[in-house]
């Protein structure tokens, strides 16, 4: 499986629930595989953006498993810890706007406010709980997989605010967009 499996705005199955996993079939292995290399796949393609995590609805599979890249700053690392059924447990410390993107909404950017630090549960890929406190940058990536698993959209948390969506420009700059004319009209984002 590679990058073009991965589903994008204006597909309505981003805006769907996606089921609990309630046994952890090899089905389910085989998913967390595509997921993995459609997600290192599409990283290598891009220079300016990096490939962190991925919600399994965004190869189309409506089961509620993420992955997330142990070392997200290294191109080469195929190194991701995988969540079944994650869970907040606590949300704590300041909300805190910064940039957000997603594989799922190309070239689109926002400052999307976040809590600083949280606390999850989840099943590993052996069916074992496991708990994990993250902050900072992983704590904002743990909240955003875990809304596309509600059918939550980082534009939709900040759909009513004009300053808050960027564009990468071909250097890798983020550049302000024209709220009324690129976003509020953009037939792609609001389906
Ligand atoms: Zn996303």
């Amino acid at each position: 499986m590679n990058k073009d499996s991965i589903i994008s705005l204006p597909n309505k199955h981003l805006r769907q629930k996606s089921e609990l996993v309630s046994t952890i079939t090899s089905q389910i292995k085989k998913t967390v595989n595509d997921m993995i290399s459609a997600t290192v796949n599409w990283d290598k393609s891009r220079d300016h953006e990096i490939g962190v995590a991925l919600a399994a609805i965004q190869i189309d599979r409506p089961v509620r498993v993420i992955i997330v890249k142990d070392d997200y700053d290294n191109k080469e690392s195929q190194s991701f810890t995988v969540l079944i059924n994650p869970q907040i447990v606590k949300l704590d410390g300041d909300l805190v706007e910064d940039f957000e993107g997603c594989l799922s909404v190309p070239n689109i950017y926002g400052k999307v406010p976040r809590y600083n630090r949280l606390k999850i549960k989840a099943l590993d890929l052996s069916g074992k709980e496991i708990q994990i406190s993250a902050k900072g940058f992983m704590a904002r990536i743990l909240q955003h997989e875990i809304d596309h698993l509600e059918g939550v959209v980082f534009v939709d948390k900040i759909k009513d605010n004009p300053t808050a969506f960027f564009v990468l420009d071909k250097d890798g700059k983020l550049v302000g967009l024209d709220y009324e004319k690129d976003i509020k009209k953009n037939s792609i984002l609001w389906q």
